[in-house]
């Protein structure tokens, strides 16, 4: 009989929470859908799609429409079919048997569980109690350990913390290993490294279209590297990764600069006032600690989050529980409203 290797005999697919809910702030999505507009620009590109034909394996158009907006070279730019994709890709292919590699913790987890399959030794580097990095601390492990590779999100999920630009150049130009930022949040704050993608030969910078841009059901995500490091992500990548539906709305959105950039501020102001509020209810409370984000979504720590969670849930609103914290994505002002009033009243009771 057939037996499933170790390193997946134990695996389960992923399982996200099932269940209707009135108010979803458990993903970090996007709360709203495209406006009318800029479906009806993506209707009129569909519509000149050749169906019988095989994608553009490069996505050029795509390519060319996002490095416009973030104001960069088009030749540094791979697509993926999101950002998972992409994670997968550069782990498989940027390290080899006996390489090592360096996750943070906590952190997003698809890093580390990618690498298992991969299977190169994966060690993690704690934050602190604030959760945030020590990064001299980080580059000085770095290079004591030999490290081949390290990946991290910046700003984090699920801390909604960040690291500043001057810390981030600071350690790549500290380590010889290949640094990879998962700015998948750094729409939401002002610390990317993108413009200085040039300046690095060691350095890879994700992003992705599934929180602020508001396509998560596309899967549209990019690596941004040096035109070598670009090359070989071409190289390695399977030829016709992203659909050609998904490579003509990608390039109708990311002309909409206005859009976006109203979009972003509207985030940030909900996400600025789920924080406030969150802050005052911790006011009164030794057990509720709050962290300040730089991304749309707040994390806190609480002894009583798996009641948090359920009592949110029996009022059909959910959020992310996650051992002894929670994580809440800022969706509508009155999604924000609602999950506040939901934990004033869950800490008056
Ligand atoms: C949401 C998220 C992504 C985006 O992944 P996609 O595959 O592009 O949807 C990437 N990294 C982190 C840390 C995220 O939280």
């Amino acid at each position: 009989m057939y037996q499933l290797n170790d390193k997946i005999k134990n695996l389960v697919p992923y399982e996200p929470i099932s269940g209707t809910y009135d108010i979803r702030l458990d993903a970090n999505e996007c709360p709203v859908n495209l406006p009318d507009d800029i479906r009806a620009q993506f209707h009129k590109r569909l519509d000149e799609i050749s169906f019988n034909r095989y994608p553009d394996p490069l996505a050029e158009r795509l390519v060319n429409s996002f490095a416009e907006y973030y104001n960069i070279d088009p030749e540094c730019v791979t697509a993926g079919n999101g950002s998972d994709e992409l994670i997968f890709l550069i782990e498989s292919a940027f390290l080899q048997k006996g390489d090592k590699m360096l996750v943070v913790a906590p952190d997003f987890s698809m890093y580390n569980f990618y690498s298992s399959i991969c299977e190169v030794e994966c060690d993690s580097f704690i934050k602190n109690e604030n959760l945030d990095i020590d990064v001299d601390a980080l580059i000085e492990k770095i290079n004591r350990d030999k490290i081949d590779m390290v990946i991290f999100s910046n700003p984090c999920n699920p801390t909604g913390r960040g690291i500043t630009r001057a810390q981030a150049e600071k350690l790549v130009s500290s380590v010889k290993a290949l640094v990879i930022l998962d700015e998948a949040y750094m729409d939401f704050w002002t610390e990317s490294l993108l413009d200085k993608i040039g300046d690095y030969s060691n350095l890879i910078i994700f992003r992705t279209a599934s929180k602020l841009v508001g396509a998560a059901a596309l899967r549209l995500g990019f690596a941004v590297a040096d035109p070598t490091i670009s090359r070989a992500i071409k190289a390695v990548k399977s030829p016709y990764n992203v659909n050609s539906v998904s490579q003509a709305f990608g390039e109708v959105v990311y002309k909409n600069k206005d859009f976006l950039q109203n979009r972003q501020k509207n985030i940030v102001n909900n996400k600025n006032i789920l924080y406030n509020g969150l802050v005052e209810i911790a006011e009164s409370r030794q057990d509720l600690k709050v962290f300040e984000s730089v991304a749309n979504f707040v994390f806190m720590k609480t002894d009583c989050s798996r009641e948090i969670w359920e009592y949110l849930k029996a009022k059909s609103i959910v959020v992310r529980l996650m051992g002894e914290y929670l994580r809440i994505t800022a969706g509508t002002e009155h999604e924000v409203d609602a999950v506040l009033n939901a934990l004033r009243e869950f800490f008056s009771r």
